[in-house]
């Protein structure tokens, strides 16, 4: 994993583009089936080297929306990642 969108996701589009290694899908590509967008996370750099706070979370309207998960082997991990499972921006 890395950071996951959960099922609050309001299908907004607010965080694709600012992806900057296009690990976000929308809800016509999700593999899960599940009506929401979805993050890669064996794409997601957690925004290590692109930006202070992963700009998914910071884009996203939706309180909560976006949550922290398990780091795959070998990828970038957040310095300040909080608890799998919690917020990636508490509100
Ligand atoms: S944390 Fe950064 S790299 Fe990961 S999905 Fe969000 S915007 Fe993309
Ligand atoms: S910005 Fe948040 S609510 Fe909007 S599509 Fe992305 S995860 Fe879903």
């Amino acid at each position: 994993m890395a950071v996951i969108i959960t099922d609050t996701c309001i299908n907004c589009a607010a965080c694709i583009d600012e992806c900057p290694v296009e690990a976000i899908v929308d809800e016509d590509d999700n593999p899960t089936g599940e009506e929401i967008y979805y993050v890669y996370a064996d794409k997601c750099v957690e925004c290590v080297d692109h930006h202070e706070v992963p700009a998914c979370a910071e884009a996203c309207p939706t309180e909560g929306c976006i949550v922290w998960g398990d780091v795959v082997d070998g990828m970038p991990e957040h310095s300040n990642r909080g608890a799998v499972g919690t917020p990636v921006i508490e509100e």
